[in-house]
């Protein structure tokens, strides 16, 4: 007879983990399997050793900067290994919190891949047996996407690679201009790589506001990035001297490793979810309702696999509300709107609400406040990095529709921007909140001139 429980979560990321807890803690029956580490994408490769690795790519600037400060510092030497063996300690040491709080709530944690094998059944692939499941959360997140038909794309690495090289490579080149991308574009750069991004647009960061893609891509290229645009990989060869990528435009891009950052898909491969007759949408997404449930009553998706919002608190979120929806006696359906995000390019980007394009399609009445500066933070080192603060505001109701930071610092004030936002903060809250001195983020409560109007979508000041 196998093992019976209320609940079997497949995938033990951000959005697995935190469901498998909370059900637990509500007094459900849970296990959890997980093919690779607990953590998942987040915690294993990708947000966390991520962010250590920026953390590491500032130094050299700050080393740079010290001396504005009257501090000398020798010549300083970074050694690769050490912040991949340190890193690696980190990762260690988060996932094993991850297992014990699973423990301690209670979960049967399972490493192993599972896989649906009937409605209620799942199949723990490396243990060789089944488990039923009175309801099934499928948590299997994404992998990252390779143009398979690109000649030689076996020879470029992923995120899933970028996290484990042996030796630091002096000359990179990164495809995409997304999240990952410009992230890696300036660790790389930051840490003294030769640095190329490879984006087949015009500008990077498409969905972000325009004022903060050009910005981001003035301060990439004063960082020495070299932006390459309108432009993508042709193929790919390895040659005695590395890799020498040909580009559309005739290029000739040489690198040590190229990284391929250009989205990720929903891991659903092999999961058994035609056996079952789970729906996918158009872009192979698991479909789900807004309470998270699939189109078979029994199982449930988060995180994402979903098409919903790709980011981590995103799929805790949804995870927390599926546990409390079916098991806390809740009905929470998590509310996907005004969603503050972070990017760890160099500048840092933090943003909340519509860019102005966007705002534009449903508010032409718009008034923008907008302020390029130079952080007093760099006032001595002689640093010409500019922040830039811009905010979207409906003129018939002077609601805020949109606050984007390019600077040092900016995901953190994200965070609190957010909840300004989520609560309809007015341009007047704003200007009624006294500034916190000397910040970079009091500027966004002192500008008080629209630097532009709009009026019925037209520019009239
Ligand atoms: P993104 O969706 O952010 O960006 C993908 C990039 O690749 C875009 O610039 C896209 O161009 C380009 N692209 C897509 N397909 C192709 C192709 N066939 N050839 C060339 N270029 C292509 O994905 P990422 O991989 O950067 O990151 C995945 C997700 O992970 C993000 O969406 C984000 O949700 C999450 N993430 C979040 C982070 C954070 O919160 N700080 C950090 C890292 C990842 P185009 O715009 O023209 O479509």
């Amino acid at each position: 007879m196998s093992e019976r429980y209320d609940l079997v979560v497949i995938g033990g990321g951000s959005g697995g983990v935190r469901a498998a807890r909370i059900a637990a803690t509500h007094g459900a029956k849970v296990a959890i399997c997980e093919e690779y580490r607990w953590g998942g994408t987040c915690v294993i490769r990708g947000c966390v050793p991520k962010k250590l690795f920026v953390y590491a790519s500032h130094v050299e600037e700050m080393i740079e900067d010290a001396a504005g400060f009257g501090w000398q510092v020798e010549t300083p030497r970074f050694d690769w290994p050490t912040l991949i063996a340190n890193k690696d300690r980190e990762i260690a040491r988060l996932e094993a919190i991850y297992e014990r709080n699973l423990k301690a709530a209670g979960v049967t944690v399972i490493r192993s891949r599972g896989e649906i094998e009937a409605p209620h059944r799942v199949r723990l692939v490396h243990e060789d047996r089944a488990i039923e499941a009175e309801t099934i959360l499928i948590a299997t997140g994404g992998r990252p996407n390779l143009d398979a038909s690109l000649p030689g794309i076996e020879h470029v690495i992923t995120s899933n690679e970028v996290f484990h090289l042996e030796t630091m490579p002096k000359r990179v080149v990164v495809a995409g201009g997304g999240y990952i991308a410009v992230e890696f574009a300036g660790i790389f750069a930051g840490l003294g790589a030769d640095t190329t991004l490879l984006y087949r647009g015009p500008m990077i960061m498409r969905g972000f506001d325009d004022d903060l893609r050009s910005a981001l891509q003035d301060e990439m290229r004063a960082k020495g990035i070299n932006l390459v645009l309108n432009d993508t990989f042709e193929r790919i060869d390895q040659t005695p001297s590395g890799l020498v990528g040909t580009t559309r435009a005739g290029l000739a891009l040489e690198a040590d490793q190229i990284l391929f950052a250009i989205g990720r898909n929903p891991a659903i491969h092999g999961l058994g979810l035609d056996k079952v007759g789970v729906e996918l949408t158009q872009a192979g997404a698991i479909k789900v309702d807004a309470f998270s449930k699939t189109s078979v009553d029994h199982i449930y998706a988060v995180g994402d696999v979903t098409d919903r919002v790709a980011l981590t608190p995103v799929a805790i979120r949804e995870g927390h509300a599926f546990a409390d929806t079916l098991y806390g006696g809740k009905t929470i359906a998590v509310d996907h709107a005004l969603i503050p995000t972070a990017v760890f390019s160099q500048p840092e980007i933090g943003t909340v609400g519509l860019s102005e394009a966007d705002a534009l399609k449903d508010h032409p009445d718009l008034d923008i406040y907008l302020s390029r500066f130079r952080p007093m933070k760099l006032s001595l080192s002689g640093r010409e990095e500019k922040t830039l603060m811009k905010i979207i505001v409906d003129a018939a109701s002077d609601k805020v529709l949109g606050v984007h930071v390019l600077g040092p610092d900016s995901g953190e004030m994200a965070q609190l921007l957010g909840i300004a936002l989520k609560m309809g903060a007015t341009k007047a809250d704003f200007d009624a909140t006294v500034a916190v001195h000397p910040t970079a983020a009091e500027e966004l409560v002192t500008m008080r001139t629209p630097s532009r109007r709009l009026r019925g979508g037209k520019i009239v000041s």
